[in-house]
């Protein structure tokens, strides 16, 4: 799976230079140059690295990392202007990893980008060695963490709201086991819930979209007039 770099630039030549390079070194590239489209494309898809301008139509770099911040954990390297000495202050804090500043020189761009995804790797590597301990739960490469209310696909976190992490969790607790629409529902939405059982597929189709679809896998698997299953993963 290549590495996602989301490029936020409303400098077009610049952009287009800059994503040309990223190509080139072998990296997945999305262009935006308006903050609000960027904050939706941060926040919907799941990039390794973001690269933000802060100067930009729409919302400015600084508010979109901020919003961001709240619901990603995912490295930002900051593109600023020269003397532009308050925004790198103001972008540090608001949580971005570095700042480049314009014009710069692309190697120096990529060496950033390199060490942002090694520091953030390895930041994520603690969390992968407790893939043993009580309250995880693993499937492949996915790993449910319950104390610390955290889903991970190979370190990447999937944001689940609060029914669809429960609805996993149940899944992965009995791999192999066919569970009803009653019963998940039951263990979803408690007992005492009046919805319609067609609610927990709905929850499904939200998994599979966050989980399934994004890394391309087949994890949970429908049983025509039964229910749903995740079957364990042979040789893990
Ligand atoms: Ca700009």
């Amino acid at each position: 799976m290549s590495v996602k770099i989301l490029l936020v630039e409303d400098e077009e030549k610049l952009a287009r230079f800059v994503e040309l390079e990223l190509l080139h070194e072998g990296y997945e590239v999305t262009k935006s140059g308006n903050g609000r489209e960027a904050l939706e494309l941060a926040v919907q898809g799941s990039f390794d690295l973001i690269l933000l301008d802060i100067m930009l139509p729409g919302l400015n770099g600084l508010e979109v990392l901020r919003r961001l911040q709240k619901e990603k954990d995912v490295p930002v390297i900051l593109l600023t202007a020269r003397d532009a000495v308050m925004d790198k202050v103001a972008g540090l804090d608001a949580g971005a990893v570095d700042y480049i500043t314009k014009p710069f020189a692309i190697e120096e761009l990529l060496a950033r980008i390199r060490v942002a995804l090694k520091l953030h790797a390895a930041a994520a590597q603690p969390a992968q060695d407790t893939s043993r301990q009580e309250g995880v739960l693993t499937w492949g490469e996915l790993c449910l963490d319950e104390p610390k209310h955290r889903v991970t696909f190979a370190n990447h976190e999937i944001a689940l709201t609060n029914r669809e992490f429960l609805m996993l969790k149940t899944l992965l607790e009995n791999q192999d086991i066919v569970l009803s629409r009653d019963t998940l529902l039951d263990r979803v939405c408690g007992y005492d819930f009046a919805g319609e059982t067609n609610i927990v597929d709905v929850y499904i189709r939200y998994l599979r979209s966050k989980i399934d679809d994004v890394f391309g896998v087949k994890m949970i698997h429908t049983i025509r007039g039964v229910g749903y299953v995740i079957k364990s993963e042979t040789g893990s």
